[in-house]
């Protein structure tokens, strides 16, 4: 298994992790499998999408917010209700294929750390298998 750090500097952030894992991908040394991304944190998640244009990641950040707020009268007395709920809602995991070394991604896909509850350090662990 390989982790890496990653260091937020908000509270909502989504950072483009798709070189940290592909670094992960390559010192495997397997060129034909899977890849699965995995975030260790309740207030934290992974998703893919694209990479191409910024906007989509602040359209994503901005919708998620309108959709769970960060207030809304939450039992949780930690007061970061909001991080859990968008944590379960994008999710933990991600899965991809690998073909001759490199990660299988679409055109305009990016893998993405989705900071709900920053600023903080984090980790993110990958664990690489050969077919
Ligand atoms: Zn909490």
């Amino acid at each position: 298994m390989y982790e890496f750090k990653v260091s937020t500097g908000s509270r909502s952030e989504l950072l483009d992790i798709t070189a940290e894992v592909q670094k992960a991908v390559g010192s495997s040394g397997v060129e034909e499998g899977t890849c699965l991304v995995f975030v260790p944190h309740t207030t934290a998640a992974v998703t893919i999408n694209e990479g191409a244009d910024p906007a989509v990641r602040r359209d994503i950040e901005s919708e998620l917010d309108k959709i769970i707020p960060w207030n809304d009268g939450y039992a949780h007395a930690e007061g970061n209700s909001a991080a859990h709920i968008k944590t379960s809602l994008v999710g933990s995991s991600e899965i991809v294929l690998i073909a001759g070394g490199r990660l299988v991604l679409g055109t305009w896909q990016s893998i993405y750390f989705c900071e709900f509850d920053g600023p903080r350090n984090r980790k993110v662990y990958v664990k690489v298998t050969a077919d």
